[in-house]
């Protein structure tokens, strides 16, 4: 297997990956998705709320923001030792938030949740939460654990993570009358005129929809549009909970383990 970074930055990362098959990709993709853990708030004990917004549904926006997560830190509540319903310091972190409309109507964000461990906080301050009109007060304890995208959305820790085929383009200069149709008709803006030729711009913009090949008047058309075997680009596109490179890191930790137990169920299958 052979890997290029192609870009990288805190939350985005883009891959060349070449000389694996498909099911590999997406497993990684599937794991990725659901079995990489996260934290989020998953219970609020609601001490004051005089705002016209059910205690739910603040609780469910409270389990929708996106947090930072500590995996070497913090146990899965099924794989803690503690085994506890309510949980411990391994398995939970506490987060309050104490918010008051004194002056007038104001919006409480979520950077107003005070976390008891400054690593465990939300990845934005300024995601709104809800509206308090003078006078209203809100009051909570929330607590957030680990947890996977199979069993609730806000444990994933993508909010993109995608594999397309590496795609070939090819403009054999003999058949094609440089009418440009393909050029106008790019979706993508792959192709353009460049000395009076067809000119790939951007290949790895192509996603491979062919709308350039049909609309080639040639017969065959003269535009050849295919893709790379077992070549793919991947982008991960973490929500902030975790660095993406180490999302990819973590799926391909868990696809082995995953193996390793497959393994060792056959064998006790065989005996
Ligand atoms: S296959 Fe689609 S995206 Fe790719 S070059 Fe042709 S028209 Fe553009
Ligand atoms: S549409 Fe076909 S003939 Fe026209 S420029 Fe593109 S490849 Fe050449
Ligand atoms: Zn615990």
């Amino acid at each position: 297997m052979k890997i290029k970074v192609l870009e990288k930055n805190e939350t985005n990362i883009r891959l060349i990956i070449r000389g694996v098959d498909i099911p590999l990709m997406n497993a990684l993709r599937r794991i990725g998705l659901a079995e990489v853990p996260s934290m989020a708030i998953d219970e609020v004990v609601m001490i004051e709320n005089s705002s016209i917004l059910q205690d739910e549904i603040i609780s469910h926006r409270l389990g929708l923001n996106p947090l930072k997560t500590d995996l070497d830190g913090y146990n899965l509540p099924e794989d803690c030792s503690c085994q506890s319903e309510f949980g411990c310091n391994l398995c939970r972190v506490t987060l309050t938030l104490d918010a008051e409309a004194k002056e007038g109507t104001r919006t409480v964000y979520s950077g107003e949740l005070i976390s008891e461990n400054p690593n465990i906080v939300p990845v934005s301050d300024k995601v709104p939460i809800l509206k308090l009109a003078k006078g209203q007060k809100l009051k909570l304890e929330a607590y957030a654990r680990l947890g996977k995208g199979k069993n609730h959305a806000k444990w994933q820790p993508v909010s993109v993570c995608a594999y397309k085929y590496f795609p070939k383009i090819e403009v054999p200069s003999k058949s094609c009358e440089d009418c440009t149709k393909c050029v106008d008709i790019c979706p993508k803006k792959v192709l353009t005129m460049k000395e009076n030729k067809i000119d790939v711009r951007d290949l790895l913009a192509c996603n491979l929809c062919m709308d350039c090949v049909e609309a080639c008047p040639q017969k065959p058309p003269a535009i050849k549009v295919e893709w790379e075997k077992n070549a793919y680009v991947m982008n991960i596109e973490s929500t902030g909970a975790l660095p993406p490179e180490r999302i990819l890191q973590e799926a391909t930790k868990i696809l082995d383990k995953q193996l390793k137990e497959f393994e060792e169920q056959l064998k006790v299958k065989e005996q």
